[in-house]
Order: C-alpha cells, then structure tokens, then sequence
C-alpha cells in the first residue's frame, strides 16, 4: 500500500474518502502515492479563506506580508535538497529540479522584495498621479488600488509542482488575498512536501493558504465576484474553467497560462559561420533538454531562412543525438523521462501528426537509455521534425508536450513574422541575430503576438538568462492561444489582486484615504519635521522656509563650481535669445541646492540619509533677483519592517515672490526610529 496524499484545507492536514489514482515514478514505475480520492468540503474552505485567511493577511501591510515572504523563503531553503530528491520521481534531473525548486524559492524572495521595495506600509496604493478636477484645486482624484476581499483560487499544470503553487501564491500572498490551490495530481507529492514544510514553518497567517490534493470536484462552484481564478494548463482546460457558470456569472477576474507553439528564429544574417547560428542550435538543444520538454516555454517551432532548412536540420540533429536520455538519478543524463506512460503516448501520437507533415529529423526512440528500462519509464527521445512546407498546419497547431520540435523555412523577413504569428499568441520567442535592422523589423512585428521575447545575439551569449526562463520581474503570459494571461511582471503580479478605484473628494478627505499627503491637503506647522523621529513625524507635517534672494553673483558663483557655464546662465544676449527665457536664469540646481539650504536642520538628528528625488520638474525660470521659499511636506512613510530606520517622502515644492512654482519635486529620506530591532 501507498500512501494517500493528504490535503491542507483549514489549516490542518485531512484525508480523503479513499485512494484516487496511483501516481508512479516515471522512470522505474514503482508507485511513490496515491491522490486522495475527494470527499473534501470545498465550501468550507472557500469559507475560511474568506473569513479567517482574509481577516489574518489583511491586518498586515504589504511591507509586513513582503517581510514574511522572506522569512518563508529562508525557513525553505533548508528542504531544497529534499525537493530535488523526491522530484527525481516525477522524470526530472537535477538541473531540472532546479529550476522547479530553486526557482520558486528564489520567486518568494523575489515578491518579497517587491512588497518591500515597492508598496507602501498600509492596505491601499495611490496609483498615479492626483487629478485636479477643479480650476481651484478644491476637488480631486485619486486612483487607488486595495486588495480584492476574496480568495485566489490557483489552478497548476504538472510540470512545475514547486515553481507553479509559489510563483501564483507569491503576488497573492503580498496582494493580502487568501489561496486555495489545486496542484496538477501527476506531480502532487511534490507539492505535499513543499506544503507541509510551508506549513511547519509556522510562517503563513492562519487561512493564508489551502492545498487541495485530489480531483477539483467543486472547488470552481464557490467563486464570486471578489475572487481570482487562475488556471495553468492545456488550451483546452483553459477554455473549459474560462466557461465555468461560477465565473462566468460573477464575471470574475481568470488568468489563464495555457499551451504556446512558442518559436526560435534565425535571423537572415545568422549564417552557419556566425556566434548566432551556433547560439540558436544550443537555445533549441537545451530547451528540448530541459524537463524534458515538458516546459510551456519551451521552443517548439525552429524558424529559419529556407535555404538554411538543411544546415540547420543537421547542427541541431547532431546534438540532439548526442544527449544521453535515461534515469534522471544519473548524473550524466540530460533528458530525464515524461511525467508518466500518458503523457509519453499522448506525446508520441502528436509527434506522429507533425511527422505526416515532414520527416523526422531525429527519433523519439530511445535505443540507449541510461540506467533505465523503456518498457517501464516514460522516456521520448529528443525529436526534430522537418516541415518543407511551413504553411502546412500541423506545426502550428499541435503542441507535443515534451522533447520535440519542429523546423520551418521563411522566405523574408515578413514571412518570418507571418509564420510565428500563426501559433495564434505565444509565451516567447527567441530572436537569433546580431543584426540590428532585423532585431527591430522582426521584434516590431511579432511583439503582438508574445508576452515575452528575447533577443540573443554574441553579447548576451553569456549573460543571458535563455528563453525558457520566466522571471519574477517580467510578465509570463502570452496573447490568444497561450491563455491572455498575465503573471509575475513584478508589481503588475500584485496588481492583478487589487481593485483600482477612482476616489474623487476634497485634497483632505482623499488624503485620509491614501494615507499620504495631496496637493491641497492640510498641513501642520510645529517642530521642524527632520527633529522627529520615524514614529512621531505625521504625514502632513510641514516646514515652510525662506524667503531668500538668489542674486547674479549666486548664479556666477555656482557657474565657477560646478563648470555648468551653460549659455543661459552666462551669456546675457544668448540667453535673451532662447525662446523660453527673458535673459540670463539661475540654475534649476541652484534653486535646489538653496531649497536644500532653507529646509535642512543642520545639527545631528533621526534624518539619516537623502537617497534621491523623484518627479523633479522645473516649471518657471528663476531670475537674478527672485525670491525663492521652499515648503517641505511629509507625503508618505514607510515602515521597513525588521530595520532601524523608515523611509520618509516629502512633498516640496519652491515658489517665487509672486507664489509661482518654480520647482515641484519629492525628496525621499531615510529616518531613524525610536524602537529599535531587538537583536536576535
Ligand atoms: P491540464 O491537463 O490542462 O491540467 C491542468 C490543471 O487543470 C490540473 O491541475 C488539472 O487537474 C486541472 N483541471 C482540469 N480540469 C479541471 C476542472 N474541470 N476543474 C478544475 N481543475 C481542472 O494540463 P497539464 O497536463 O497538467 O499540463 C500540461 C499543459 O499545461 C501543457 O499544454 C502546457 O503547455 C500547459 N502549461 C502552460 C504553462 C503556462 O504558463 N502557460 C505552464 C505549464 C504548463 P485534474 O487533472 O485533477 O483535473
């Protein structure tokens, strides 16, 4: 008997009805578990994220959920060996693990960051600029985004049990929104793992989130209208939970990533003597390597010009023989198995349709396998199909998920762009040239057509980090047939969590709102706001200093110490002559660097550091002669959780004697607090 997976649904560990399918290790076949059979209540999970999981992360900041994100990565770091070990079970090798394991945890310290770098220390975000509504700035707005008050239900395919519950969980989690998630049953032990370790970490709120290990059953039937769906998965699943009635009724928001004929083009130029040749034939090899295949981004459609069909056929094939397939225990195997004998049989049909279009480059038979019996493992040896015809349909309509690919001629650089754009919307492509003409052209014309594209030519041959690999810093997702979702990109992963609201109020009601300071917001005058310390200052809290005269011998003087001789600060008759001036103006940086010289206090205080301006702009020129005030306002804090000091925005803004802005701009501070980090 095998053991049944358990699923973690209201914070505990339950079991199932009974045994559902046993899942075996796709190289030996012996049976590793078996999925929980159902007979789980799902709405009482949907309820508890509603209720105890939102009511936990939503007490918390997104500095605070940011902070805590780290602290999971860190407490899994230690189980990455284990992950890798069980994964050998699901076909991997450990390169491939790594990807998986390595990779999801480095997604959590990447979206920790992200919450911290980038959010504020509260539950809302001022999203844009303020938009005076009223010619006297009584009535404004404000976009601002707070988190949906539902749960994000997460969907996942196989192939990345690890990278795929962490890098949908991650954006969520900082979002403030509960997950119930739903890995793919073939790998769903390795999922088990990793939750259970989540879950002894003690990291995660109560109710943050729930693994459902066994058929979805109802799971899709709670959903409303605050929630999020997102789905990775075949076309063909997608399209089915795009239609499900509990989204389609409350018009929920769904994600979906689902296949992608994602392609590799050789640029015109990219000759068999060029860097970019060579670079195209390992991105193919290595993609086609790499779990297999079995990898959404993979490359499964080689573009090249025509004349190169054969070239190219023959440095791909070559290497394509020469990667030893077999247990993924063994060290020298590249290509480990399919995730089990379907996915094996579904995959060798589909190689037999492509072939009906073209000939077989290389055979998915395996004659030399390492260390492992093909009457028992799921292996597919790395295929290439050579398609002359390259409108015929099949190579741009059948993904064979797993080590195969297939190579298309183009004639011009239109036809290249006319042949990638019949995979109806990709996750990637890959762009092969050093040639920059044909970078633009090829890229301006497929980039409708992708969520991601990469250019690889001799610079980046090292540095690039190749064109498999979604990043937690840019969108993963593609247009039409690969979903028309959008995931990861950073703070667009937590944007897709939040509701954008429109406020439209007085400066002062809408600044209560965002908790930040607005133009026309009231402000306090007192003690001077650099002598408080994090926790005292207030948002609001204000200094007005000046007035002082900015005199020719200033502007002459700051000439000589700068070297900015700039014509307009020194020569009266070409000054005169700029459209934009009546004569010789002073230095916007002079004007900040006297701003600077009204509003700092100078003795030794809480203000540790300037560390830059945002959104300086010059508005009016500053003549010999103006008188210039400067008004610093506290606009918003940031509490940076587990540090000594916080970070402190201010609002400036310097006028003349006649109250015209001269210059706009935020100064950003850090600030000492009064209670410090007790050390650990
Ligand atoms: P799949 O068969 O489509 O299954 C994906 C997930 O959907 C599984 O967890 C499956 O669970 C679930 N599912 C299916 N029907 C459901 C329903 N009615 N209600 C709720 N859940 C349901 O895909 P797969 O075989 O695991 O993965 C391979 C495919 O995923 C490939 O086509 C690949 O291109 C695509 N993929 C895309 C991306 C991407 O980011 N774009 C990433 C990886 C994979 P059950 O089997 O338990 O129903």
């Amino acid at each position: 008997m095998v053991e049944v997976l358990d699923s973690y649904l209201q914070d505990a560990w339950q079991s199932a009805d009974g045994p559902g399918d046993v899942l075996r290790d796709a190289s030996t076949g012996e049976a590793v578990a078996a999925l929980g059979s159902g007979g789980f209540d799902l709405a009482a999970a949907h309820a508890h994220a509603r209720t105890v999981g939102r009511r936990n992360l939503q007490r918390l900041t997104f500095q605070q959920r940011g902070a805590l994100l780290k602290e999971l990565a860190l407490a899994l770091k230690p189980h990455v060996d284990e992950l890798h070990e069980l994964s050998y079970a699901t076909g991997t090798t450990k390169r491939d693990a790594m990807i998986d394991v390595d990779g999801g945890v480095a997604t959590l310290f990447s979206y920790s960051g992200t919450g911290r770098r980038e959010l504020p220390s509260s539950n809302v975000v001022a999203d844009g600029p303020l938009q005076p509504l009223s010619r006297d700035g009584s009535f404004v707005a404000q976009h601002v985004l707070t988190p949906l008050q539902g749960v994000a239900v997460h969907v996942n395919a196989y192939n990345f049990p690890v990278w795929g519950l962490l890098e949908k969980f991650a954006p969520a989690f900082v979002a403030g929104m509960p997950v119930i998630s739903k890995p793919a049953p073939q790998t769903a032990f390795v999922a088990e793992l990793l939750v259970r370790r989540i879950a002894e970490s003690g990291v995660l709120p109560p109710g943050a989130l729930q693994v459902l290990l066994a058929p979805p059953a109802d799971l899709l039937d709670h959903i409303t209208e605050q929630d999020v769906v997102s789905v990775t998965g075949s076309a063909a699943t997608a399209r089915l939970l795009r239609t499900h009635p509990a989204i389609v009724d409350h018009a929920t928001r769904f994600v979906a990533e689902a296949d992608s004929l994602n392609a590799a083009v050789l640029g015109p130029d990219a000759t068999p003597d060029t860097r970019e040749f060579e670079l195209l034939v390992r991105e193919v090899t290595r993609e086609l390597a790499a779990k297999a295949g079995q990898k959404c981004t993979a490359i499964r459609r080689v573009v090249v010009p025509t004349e190169l069909l054969g070239e190219v056929a023959d440095a791909i094939g070559a290497k394509l023989r020469a990667l030893p397939v077999g247990n993924p225990r063994s060290d020298d195997v590249r290509v480990g198995a399919l995730v089990d004998r379907r996915q094996r049989d579904t995959v060798l049909e589909r190689i037999g349709v492509l072939a009906a279009a073209g000939e077989l480059v290389t055979d998915p038979g395996t004659p030399d396998l390492v260390d492992a019996d093909a009457d028992v493992g799921a292996f597919v040896g790395p295929t290439l199909v050579r398609v002359d015809d390259a409108d015929a349909e099949a190579p741009h309509e059948v993904e064979a998920f797993g080590p195969v690919a297939t190579l298309l001629g183009y004639g011009d650089l239109d036809d290249a762009v006319a042949k990638v754009a019949r995979g109806r919307g990709s996750l990637v492509t890959t762009v092969a040239t050093h040639d920059i003409d044909v970078a633009r052209d090829l890229v301006r014309g497929i980039a409708a057509y992708h969520g991601r594209v990469h250019l690889l030519d001799r610079t980046t041959a090292k540095s690039s980090t190749g064109h498999g690999s979604p990043l937690p810093n840019l969108t993963h997702g593609g247009p039409g047939r690969a979903g028309g979702g959008e995931e990861l990109g950073g703070v667009r992963g937590v944007h897709h969590h939040l509701q954008r609201t429109a406020v439209q109020g007085s400066p002062d009601l809408v600044a209560a709102v965002t908790g930040t300071y607005v133009a026309g917001a009231s402000r306090r005058e007192g003690t001077h706001p650099f002598r408080m310390q994090f926790e005292d200052v207030a948002v609001g809290d204000s200094v007005v200093a000046g007035p002082r005269t900015i005199s020719q011998e200033d502007v002459d003087a700051f000439a000589a110490l700068t070297g900015d001789t700039f014509y307009a600060h020194t020569n009266p008759a070409a000054a005169a002559a700029n459209p934009f001036f009546d004569g010789l103006v002073a230095h916007g940086y002079l004007v900040l660097s006297a701003a600077a010289g009204l509003f700092v206090d100078p003795d030794p205080g809480p203000v540790l550091a300037n560390y830059g301006l945002e959104r300086l702009r010059f508005l009016t020129p500053t003549y010999p002669g103006d008188e210039i005030t400067v008004t610093l306002t506290c606009e918003e804090k940031v509490d940076r959780v587990g540090r000594d000091h916080g970070e402190v925005r201010w609002d400036a803004v310097v006028v003349n004697q006649d109250d015209e802005q001269l210059a706009t701009y935020q100064v950003l501070t850090l600030v000492e607090k009064r209670d410090k980090v007790e050390e650990a």
